[in-house]
């Protein structure tokens, strides 16, 4: 602790805090905090960084570009959490105050988020962006810190040493500011992208891609990390104050299951045609393949039955609906093939789950459409040229559908998806800006105008 006078001294704070428990600005979290937290403290901070973790996964769906990605984050960091650096003029109770607040957030957050892989899943994600922010936006001396305290084990290459190294290597580096030497295994994602020249199974990455060496290392060994809590989260079973709250925690990350706020038997069998207009991509495709076909594969069949499902066609008029729909085949081969699916997706019959419609992070990641299948995200599975013909189709202006194109094409599937709800809606005058598409469902209800949907939490 400091004395109420050495506070006071603004020029003493570097040296307080160099000799303090937080002697730099930025961590990897490698020592679990020592400190006393009350509960309140607990809560408000894990609640803070989960802003952050948030603003993080929206900027990376609704940001338009690099540039206005880092903004976002920043705003986020500088709202809930920020740290500031030692050169600040910042008492050192302050500077202090703060990095105790990331280290102890962080923290409870991997408990929080240890529970499920799903939830494991999210936070690896977004801490290694938040990491891979903080240090591109870091000075030289900090991202030194950094890498001393992640003990990435870089043998830096001076420059007067590169040409004797490399050869004529040296030159695909130009004036690059540093370079290191690592084994090429760590670095396989940079050696797939020629970012690096290889030699005698050494890699040599530059300082513009340490970003990612570091936020590889930190996600092996957060991960690690993560497999642990969830082992010992059972111990904690007992405890009446702290269970509620992490399970409060994790329940609030963004990427809740959508659910719309239409009521089952909202919608009708013989209505549903009628409605395609207002579908997203990956649903109007298959609504159109299975009017062509008279048939939807396995996957197209789940994608589609719980999209209709959570538009409020209830069980008996799904099972209208698709007897329609596969008008080629006899009652008997409908009943024995398909109605048990479609009660199953209804919960009345199994194990009686209440299926949910699926997100766009598990169309677009998991189940990858093969020969013959129609289900999957067009943004992420369609050919350019395929996709292109599918935003004519819809009627988009060229200038919408190249920019929508050049998004999926560039990775961003959801931000394509949220463009393409942008340029509908945009031809109704004084319609406000939609939130990211994070589902199907989510997608249809701002296209179609209805009621604002609930979300649930899906784990
Ligand atoms: S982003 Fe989502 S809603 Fe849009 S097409 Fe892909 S899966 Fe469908």
């Amino acid at each position: 602790m400091f004395s109420q006078h050495a506070v006071k001294r603004e020029d003493a704070a570097p040296e307080l805090v160099r000799h303090s428990r937080y002697p730099t600005r930025l961590s990897v979290y490698t020592d679990a905090p020592e400190l006393e937290v009350s509960i309140e403290e607990f809560e408000t901070f894990a609640l803070d960084r989960l802003q952050v973790l948030r603003a993080i996964e929206d900027a990376q769906l609704r940001a338009k570009g690099e540039d206005d990605q880092r903004r976002r984050v920043g705003e986020a960091l500088d709202r809930h959490l920020p740290l500031h650096t030692n050169r600040s003029r910042l008492p050192a109770r302050q500077l202090m105050a703060e990095r105790r607040k990331d280290h102890v957030s962080h923290f409870i957050l991997r408990l929080a988020f240890s529970r499920t892989e799903e939830l494991r899943s999210w936070f690896l994600r977004y801490e290694c962006a938040l990491l891979k922010h903080r240090f591109r936006e870091a000075d030289a001396a900090e991202r030194q810190e950094l890498l001393a305290a992640a003990r990435l084990q870089l043998a830096h290459i001076p420059a007067a040493e590169r040409k004797a190294m490399l050869g004529p290597g040296a030159d695909f580096y130009g004036a690059q500011e540093a370079l290191f030497e690592v084994d090429f295994e760590r670095v396989l994602d940079l050696v797939a992208r020629s970012q690096v020249v290889l030699r005698a199974g050494k890699a040599y990455v530059p300082q513009t891609e340490v970003a990612a060496l570091l936020a590889h290392e930190f996600r092996q060994r957060l991960a690690r990390a993560l497999a642990v809590c969830a082992k010992a989260l059972p111990q904690l079973g007992e405890d009446e104050r702290l269970v509620p709250v992490l399970h409060n925690l994790s329940n609030q990350t963004a990427r809740r299951e959508y659910r719309s706020a239409t009521a089952a038997g909202a919608v009708s069998a013989d209505s549903v045609d009628s409605l395609a207009d207002g579908f997203p991509l990956c649903m109007q495709h298959l609504h159109a393949q299975l009017a062509a076909d008279r048939h939807l594969r396995h996957g197209g069949r789940m994608q589609l039955g719980l999209f209709l499902k959570g538009l409020g066609l209830d069980m008996q008029e799904a099972l209208a609906y698709w007897r329609r729909a596969f008008g080629a085949m006899t009652d008997d081969q409908f009943a024995k093939g398909y109605a048990y699916n479609i009660r199953h997706n209804y919960g009345a019959e199994g194990r009686r789950a209440d299926y949910a419609p699926y997100s766009c992070h598990r169309i677009i990641t998991t189940n990858p459409p093969g020969p013959g299948d129609h289900h999957g995200c067009p943004f992420r599975h369609f050919a350019p040229e395929r996709l292109r013909a599918a935003l004519h189709r819809d009627r988009l202006p060229d200038a919408d559908v190249r920019e929508i194109a050049a998004l999926a094409a560039a990775g961003h599937y959801q931000v394509a998806c949220t463009r393409h709800l942008e340029a509908r809606l945009l031809r109704r005058p004084g319609d406000a800006q939609p939130a990211a598409v994070t589902s199907p469902n989510q997608f249809f209800d701002l296209c179609s105008g209805a009621a604002p949907a609930a979300a649930a939490d899906s784990r």
